[in-house]
Formats: structure tokens, sequence, C-alpha cells
């Protein structure tokens, strides 16, 4: 194993893990630190916790954790990836983790920098970006959990950091990767610890790789992955995205209610392909969990005859309106985990009816599904659309799936999924 990386929650892991095959890398991703060895070889391996906005101390324990585990595989460089708008709050958990990756690995000069053109995130003068506009105008000043009140990351990082935070800024960038590895020597004999880097285009990322080149520890958002795989040699192509041939039935389940997603359904359904949903407003208050299992026997029998002429979907997908409806009769989140219970179990179900397919549309919905099918590993594929790629669980029984969350994907994303699978494993 080539580049070990840690990723602070598991949408992110993907959309890193996505990033270094597209760069070349096959990698595997797991759903926290595993217990077995690695399943298979790969180039890198993004380990996904969710560890974001947990108090710092744990967030720090489950970091080292994973810095075992990876460095047990046979880890030559340590990735931190932490989100493209760099949340966090003045506890952390970017800073200390960070920290505690460093002593750990007795690193004495990482950088931090959470860039990535291609998603409208850029830094500039050590200033985040968000689209056009800075990071605490951007809407992130009134996130629930980590408002971004600050666009200056030296600050933002020096308010969680004990080291000296320092800036390699776009004049540097300019002058090309030497220049880089001139001013990270100097940087640290000046005692700066963290350097925020400015990277305002896909080119400036690539420039700045090739400077990384033997660091101990990496700290970004995905970004800064596209420079890295070239360390290596390793260069984009196909061969790093390649998956064995799917088996097996095919299945699409769908807990997700953005925007998104309802078009997706709709889409799905209108092509005529075969379809069951979940009405959790004609369920009573009384025994609720007795009810969602009829249900998912219910979608079964269904499923069943149906599975060896192609695809079904199963959802929960509703409108705005009704998901409110919802939510006033049970409340939000015992609705919301009760939709994630009846869609895993319809998941388990299915696994026992031989699919082997799965497209699965929802973050939290994809959580609860990939528990109950107890998939730990899985390599990452070909992109399906930008961010969402086609990955293989090789453990028993092994299987196909791509976990599609929020406002993700074209309107024909079922289809498309299922139709790219097919091609690109042919
Ligand atoms: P997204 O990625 O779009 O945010 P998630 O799966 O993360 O999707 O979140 C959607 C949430 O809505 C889940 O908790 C899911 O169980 C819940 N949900 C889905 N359908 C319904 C429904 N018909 N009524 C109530 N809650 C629902």
């Amino acid at each position: 194993m080539k580049l070990a990386c840690i990723a602070d929650d598991f949408t992110g892991a993907t959309d890193l893990a996505n990033n270094l095959v597209r760069s070349g890398m096959r990698v595997m991703q797991t759903f926290g630190v595993p217990t077995a060895p690695l399943s298979s070889a790969v180039d890198a391996v993004v380990v996904a916790l969710k560890s974001r906005t947990i108090p710092a101390n744990e967030a720090i324990a489950q970091s080292l954790e994973a810095l075992q585990w990876l460095q047990a595989q046979g880890a030559e460089q340590i990735y931190f990836k932490y989100c493209s708008t760099f949340d966090s709050t003045p506890e952390g958990n970017i800073g200390p983790v960070t920290e505690a990756l460093m002593d750990a690995l007795h690193c004495k000069f990482t950088i931090a920098t959470p860039a990535f053109p291609d998603n409208g995130r850029t830094v500039f003068k050590g200033y985040l970006f968000a689209g056009a506009v800075l990071l605490n105008e951007s809407g992130m000043q009134n996130h629930p959990l980590t408002p971004m009140t600050d666009a200056n990351l030296v600050r933002v990082m020096q308010a969680q950091t004990k080291r000296k935070v320092g800036l390699i800024d776009h004049t540097t960038l300019a002058k090309g990767t030497q220049a880089i590895a001139d001013k990270i020597k100097q940087l640290e004999a000046d005692g700066v610890g963290v350097a925020i880097v400015d990277a305002t285009s896909n080119d400036d990322l690539k420039t700045l790789g090739p400077a990384l080149k033997g660091m101990p520890l990496v700290t970004a958002g995905s970004g800064v992955a596209i420079g890295l795989p070239g360390n290596w040699g390793l260069q984009s192509s196909a061969q790093a995205a390649a998956l064995p041939a799917p088996t097996g039935h095919q299945a699409i389940v769908s807990g997700s209610c953005s925007l998104a997603t309802q078009g997706q359904v709709a889409h799905y359904i209108s092509t005529g392909r075969p379809s069951w949903q979940f009405k959790p407003l004609n369920w009573t208050t009384q025994d609720v969990p007795a009810q969602i299992k009829a249900d998912v026997e219910a979608a079964l029998a269904w499923a069943k005859p149906l599975l060896a002429q192609g695809p079904v979907l199963v959802y929960a997908t509703t409108d705005a309106d009704t998901l409110q409806k919802v939510q006033a009769k049970f409340g939000r989140e015992q609705a919301g985990e009760w939709m994630e219970s009846a869609l895993a179990q319809v998941c388990l179900g299915l696994q026992a009816l031989g699919v082997k397919q799965w497209v699965i549309a929802g973050g939290e919905t994809s959580g609860a599904c990939v528990q109950a099918l107890n998939i730990t590993q899985m390599q990452i594929g070909p992109q399906i659309d930008p961010g969402v790629p086609w990955c293989f669980a090789p453990q028993h029984p092994a299987g196909h799936l791509t976990l599609k969350s929020g406002n993700f994907g074209t309107p024909d994303f079922f289809t498309k999924a299922l139709n790219v699978l097919a091609e690109t494993t042919a």
C-alpha cells in the first residue's frame, strides 16, 4: 500500500477514493477501522470514520486506531482527509487530529488545504472561497454543527493547534514545485508546523503534489489527492477503476428525499420498470416495527418473481409535503430511523433472493444498508456521475454497489448506473 488515508466522514471518504482512482490508483475504502488485514492488494486505502463532529478526544482515538491499522498494512504516506469547507470548531477536530497524527508519526511539518477547484473550493492568500464567495458568506456561517465564521484558514487552524501555522501562498505556487519545496524548508526553519496552501486550479494541485513526496503526513480535502499518484509513477488509467464482472440480480433501494433523488425515482418509474413504495403515512402509531415487518415481507414477495427479469426499485423517497406529514406523525428522528431500518431489512431480504448489484440512494440510508449487508470494505471502480463511483465489496456474498447521497446524479442516474457497470466490466 502506497497511500493510507483517514477520512472524517463516509461520503467524504468515497469522494477522496474516487479522486485517487481517477488519478491512477487502485483504491479500497473501509467503513471504520477493519479488524482483519486488507482483503485485496491496492495502491491506496481510505479508512472512513465518522469523526467530524464527535468530541476531539474521541476523534483522536479513532484516528490513531486507524493509523495503527494502516501502518500495519505497510502505509508509506498518511493522508488525513476533511471536508472541502474545512468543517471544524475552535475545539477541532481538524487541528487536534492533525497534531495527534503528527506526534504519532514524529512528523515536524505538514500542510493543510481544503482546496478542490473542481468543486468550487479555492484557497487564495489563505482565504477559503466556496464558489464566488468567501466561506463565511457561503451559508457555512449558519451550519448547525460547524459554523464557519472566518474564511482565513491560517487563523482558523491556529485557533485549534498548538503548533505555529504558516502559509504557502499563490506566488510560491506560481513559481513551481521547487519553490514550494524551498518554502517548506524555510517555514520549517522558522518553526512552522502546519502550513495552509493556496490553490485555485487543478494545475496548482498538480504542482503541489511532487513537493509533498515523502512527507509522512498530508492533511487536505479530497482535491490534493489528484497530485499524489504521480509520486509513485502512476498515471490515470482505466485499469485503476477495473472491477470484476457483476453477477446476481439488480436492485435499487432509495431512502433519500432530496430533490435530485425525487427526480431520479420519477424518471425510473416513467421508464416503465417495476417499483414498490413504502407509505409510512398508512402506518398507525401502534407497534410500528410490526407494520414495518409486514411491509418488508410484502416488498420482498413483490420483488421475488420480478428479479430474474431485471432491476427492481424499492423506495421510501417522497416529496417534502408528505415527508413533513410523516415527520409530524412519528417525530423527525424516529421516522428517519424507522425508514432506514425498513430499507435495511429490505436489503437483507433481497440479498437472500440473490441480489448482488445495488444502487442505494441516500447518505444515511446507505450507512444503514451497508451495515445490514455487512459490507466493511469495498474497492472503488468507475465513476457514474461526478463524485459517485461503482464499488465492489469482495466479502461473501460479494457484490457491486454504488452509494449516491443527496443531490448527486443526473435524472437518469439509476438506469445509467446499471448501464455503466455492464459497459465498464464487459
Ligand atoms: P440524503 O442523502 O438525500 O440526505 P439520507 O438517506 O441521508 O438522504 O436521509 C434521508 C432520511 O429520510 C433518512 O433518514 C430516511 O430514512 C428518511 N426518509 C426517507 N423516506 C422517508 C419517508 N417517506 N418518510 C419519512 N422519512 C423518510
